[in-house]
This record gives structure tokens, C-alpha cells and sequence, in this order.
């Protein structure tokens, strides 16, 4: 049942499963479980709107490349996926079995650990059962570019969805307005023992279970655990060790424009890097989008000048838009997007700040920051693009220059994928929770979504971190049922 913790506070003494955090990876997680059988308790900090007050508790300060991080995720019931756009693209083989040309290893499982919830996940998304991830178009020619293939979801909103499944499931508690601003770990035991919720009126209740999973997006999952007294004061969580760290995204970088030749059609096309292209020149793989721009639009990029000249009368900063518009691509011309991935390196973190928010929760800074071997990626993708355009004789590209002079500074947008921030390792020196998704040095707390990604690929997050919620869920009903003495 849903109830609003502020107006009603009756938690059970102790759950099986408490789960924080209810967007797409805490929803999926709190129904399997509880259709499992389990008693689990689901705690969103948000409301069943949006509300500024809750949105607030997002804020943060940036001292890198700029991420938008209160911006692109939503703090109510359903969380992010409230604006997601649903593309779903399935993480590969080649993701889990590739390491990354950098001091950290990969996935310290195959892929095949989660290609067996590919279909539940999809069903979750609501993408037809047994439905191809299809092309748009050819791919390139050569061997560097295939063509995308992806599925569009509707896009599922969790809690339109499963709004009254979360009301009516047997076992399930939904307390919404209802923020964990603590966590209570027993270095003795080596367990967590509560999570500490608080109202806005500043009084907090510990929340009892015998296992926690935090589900409250990549950045706020890092901040949770870092924000713990006692998970720090016990050495399971260090301020200066891995939590926090490798914050990846994938790089929407502009590359420059392009002409097309006479007679090919100018339809948006979608390619990706081949296996062979990110072993020949051991750079992380991609998806770029070539699109002619046939009109002047209202939305996308042209919606930025429609907006600029609807204000122009009542704002100033002119020098910035007239640059904006002198620089802005004209109908005809090809633009070039991308969705690159980027490769984890400890220096692209969120970090504590002394600042507190208004429950005494730690604010957070954002240091997003890419290294040298994403803008060698980068480079790749652009020269081999030009190429291939050339030689395969659709047109010609026009490439910035700082996407092969990587001295320059970078254009480069977020795609609103935040990832890795309590990365998957087979070992605590390289990550922060373990195969089963269980943080290393305790017994009991696990954390879901892609924060445990080890590497992002330039597969779209949300249905991977599905099928990692889903093979999360059997893992916990088996361990539970053994707990109790149940054959599994
Ligand atoms: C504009 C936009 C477009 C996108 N498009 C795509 C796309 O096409 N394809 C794709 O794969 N992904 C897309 N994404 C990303 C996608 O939305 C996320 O991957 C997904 O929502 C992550 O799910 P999650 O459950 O891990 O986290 P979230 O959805 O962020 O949910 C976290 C939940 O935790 C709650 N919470 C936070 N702190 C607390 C606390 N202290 N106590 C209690 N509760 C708390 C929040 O309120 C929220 O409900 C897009 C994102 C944006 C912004």
C-alpha cells in the first residue's frame, strides 16, 4: 500500500527487504520481491508529484564538465523515469568480456550473467515479447560502423505503470515523502541495521530489515553510502577510496557537420563502432547520428533559437546569442551527434561537501571529467567517420577541430546517464560492491541501478540496470529462503 509518511508513520518493526529509492530500479526490485513473498518496505523521499521542496534535496555544485546533475533526474515516485525518452539499447557480449585500456579491470562477470532477464526486462519497458533490436538504416560499408540497433519504449512511466501494483501488493509498504538520511551499520556484525528516515519536520525513525538495498540513482547512491558515520567510521567506506568515483556518461560531443552527395537520401542515420573498431584502435565504442537538417524545427537544438528570439526583447547577455546563432547549423546542413563511452577514471567523482541539506543529509560536489583516453576515443570516432563518408562516397565531413586536436577544449554535452559511481570489481581494491551487487565489507547491503556499472558502453542505461534489478531480485529471494532454512 502507498502511504505518505507525512502523514502517516506506521512501519512494521522489521522487514525482510528495505529498499530506498523508487524510480525504475527500486519499483522493479520492491514487486518481485514482495511477489516472491517477502515483507519489504519501499522508501521514496519524493512525493507523488514533483514538488521544488523535494527536488531541492538534488542540488549540488559542479567542479568539472558541466553535468546538469539536478537537472536531468527527478526526485518524486518513479524518479528519472518520469522524463526518460525510452531508448533501449541491450549492454553485449563484448561490453562484459573487453576490459577498458585504463588501471581499472572490467566486468568481473560474462554477460551472460544478465542476457537471461533481457526479456523480463523488456516486458517491464513494455517492448514486445520476442521484438528485435532493429536498424534504421545500412551501416557504413566498411568494418568500423554497423548500424544502431535499438527499440524504443513508449516511454514507461514506473509510477503511472505500476501504480496499482504498488498500492495492492501483498507484503509491499510504499511510504512516499519519506527520505533515508542515514544509514546505521554494526561493525560488529558487520550488518546494517537500520536506514534512518526523517520528515520534513526533521524527526527520524529507524527503519529495520534484514536486507538493504540502495536504489536512489548513481549519484545519490555514492552520496548515501558516503554520508554514513558509521560505514565510514567502520573502514567500510572510505571519503578517499572508490565510492564516488569513475562517474561516467555517455559523451554527446558535437563533431561537426556534414554535405551529402546528389542522390543519397537524407533520412537521419544511426551507426555504432564494431568490435573490430574498438580492438584495432583500443577506444571505447559509440553511437553517432547523422541528420540533415531539411527545416527549420521546433524542437531539439532548433527550439534553442526559437526560444532565443521569444526572449530576445526581454533578456540581454547579447553577445553570447549572437554567437550562439552565428554558430547555429542552417537547414541543409548534416549535424553530427554522438553518444560515446566514456571509460571510468577515479578523477570524475561526486565528493562530500560541509554543506548540509535540509535534513543534515552531506550536499555533494560533481567533478564530471573525462580522460585522455576518451578524447582518443573520441578522435577515432570522428577521423573514422570522415573516412568512411568519403570512401564510401556519401558526402563530406567537416570535423572541429577539437575532435582530432585533443589539446582544445571539448564540446561536449551529458546523454543524462549517470553511472559507475559504485562500480562492480571482483575485489574491494577495484570497486565498492561485489558480484552480487552487495557492498563489500557487509553482509546485508546491496545497491541497484548504474552506479554498479563497471563499464558503460554506449548502451542506453535504464533497461541493462533492469536486468540487473531482476537477476538482484532471484539472488535475494534464494539467500533469504536459505536463511530460513528453505531447500532453494
Ligand atoms: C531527459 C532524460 C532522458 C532519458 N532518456 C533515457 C533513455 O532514452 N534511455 C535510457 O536508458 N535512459 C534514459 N534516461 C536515464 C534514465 O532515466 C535512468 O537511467 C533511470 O531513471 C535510472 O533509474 P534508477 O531507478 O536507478 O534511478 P532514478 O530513476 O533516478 O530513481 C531514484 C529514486 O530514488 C529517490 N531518492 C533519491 N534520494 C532519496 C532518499 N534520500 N530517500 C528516499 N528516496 C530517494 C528519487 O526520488 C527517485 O525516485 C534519461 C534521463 C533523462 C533525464
Amino acid at each position: 500500500m502507498i502511504k505518505d509518511y507525512e502523514v502517516e508513520k506506521t512501519l512494521r518493526k522489521a522487514y525482510d527487504v528495505c529498499i530506498i529509492g523508487a524510480g525504475p530500479a527500486g519499483i522493479t526490485l520492491a514487486l518481485r520481491l514482495a511477489e516472491a513473498g517477502w515483507r519489504v518496505v519501499l522508501l521514496e523521499g519524493g512525493g507523488h508529484e514533483y514538488s521544488p521542496r523535494s527536488q531541492a534535496f538534488y542540488r549540488c555544485t559542479s567542479t568539472g564538465l558541466e553535468l546538469y546533475a539536478e537537472e536531468t533526474r527527478l526526485r518524486y515516485l518513479g524518479g528519472t523515469s518520469n522524463h526518460w525518452a525510452g531508448r533501449c539499447r541491450p549492454f553485449t557480449v563484448s561490453d562484459f568480456a573487453n576490459a577498458p585500456p585504463v588501471d581499472l579491470p572490467g566486468w568481473p562477470i560474462p554477460y551472460g550473467e544478465i542476457e537471461r532477464y533481457l526479456p523480463a526486462a523488456m516486458d517491464i519497458v513494455d517492448l514486445p515479447q520476442g521484438a528485435e533490436f532493429r536498424t534504421v538504416n545500412a551501416g557504413l560499408g566498411g568494418d568500423e560502423f554497423d548500424a544502431d540497433r535499438f527499440l524504443l519504449s513508449p516511454p514507461t512511466r514506473f509510477a503511472q505503470k505500476y501504480a496499482k501494483a504498488l498500492d495492492e501488493t501483498a507484503g509491499l509498504d510504499v511510504f512516499i515523502n519519506c527520505n533515508c538520511v542515514d544509514l546505521d551499520f554494526d561493525e560488529a556484525a558487520g550488518q546494517l541495521k537500520a536506514a534512518v528516515v526523517s520528515d520534513y519536520a526533521r524527526n527520524r525513525q529507524r527503519v529495520v530489515a534484514s536486507t538493504f538495498i540502495l536504489a536512489t540513482g548513481a549519484i545519490e547512491n555514492a552520496r548515501q553510502l558516503l554520508n554514513s558515520t558509521t560505514l565510514v567510521g567502520a573502514g567500510v567506506i572510505k571519503k578517499d577510496g572508490l565510492t564516488g568515483c569513475c562517474l561516467m556518461e555517455h559523451l554527446n560531443v558535437d563533431m561537426g557537420t556534414f554535405i551529402l552527395k546528389d542522390g543519397q537520401g537524407t533520412e537521419p542515420r544511426q551507426y555504432y563502432t564494431t568490435d573490430t573498431f574498438v580492438s584495432e584502435y583500443r577506444a571505447g565504442k559509440g553511437n553517432v547520428s547523422t541528420t540533415v537538417l531539411t527545416d527549420v524545427q521546433t524542437y531539439g537544438r532548433t527550439a534553442e533559437v526559437k526560444h532565443f528570439l521569444e526572449n530576445l526583447a526581454c533578456e540581454m547577455g547579447l553577445a553570447s546569442k549572437i554567437d550562439f546563432v552565428a554558430k547555429f547549423s542552417c537547414p541543409g546542413d548534416g549535424v553530427i551527434s554522438t553518444m560515446i563511452e566514456q571509460f571510468p577514471n577515479a578523477h570524475s567523482r561526486i565528493s562530500l561537501l560541509d554543506e548540509k541539506d535540509e535534513l543534515g543529509v552531506s550536499k555533494v560536489n560533481v567533478n564530471w571529467a573525462l580522460s585522455a583516453t576518451d578524447r582518443h576515443t573520441i578522435k577515432c570516432i570522428g577521423s573514422e567517420l570522415a573516412k568512411q563518408f568519403a570512401e564510401m562516397g556519401l558526402g563530406f565531413v567537416k570535423l572541429n577541430d577539437y575532435v582530432y586536436d585533443t589539446d582544445l577544449a571539448l564540446k561536449v554535452q551529458p546523454h543524462a546517464h549517470h553511472m559507475g559511481t559504485t562500480r562492480m570489481a571482483a575485489s574491494p581494491e577495484f570497486g565498492v560492491v561485489d558480484s552480487d551487487c552487495k557492498v563489500f565489507g557487509t553482509d546485508n547491503l546491496y545497491v541497484a541501478g548504474s552506479s554498479i556499472f563497471a563499464t558503460g558502453g554506449a548502451s542506453n542505461p535504464t533497461m541493462p540496470l533492469l536486468q540487473f534489478a531482476l537477476r538482484l531480485a532471484d539472488h535475494l529471494d534464494a539467500r533469504l529462503k536459505a536463511a530460513r532454512g528453505e531447500r532453494v
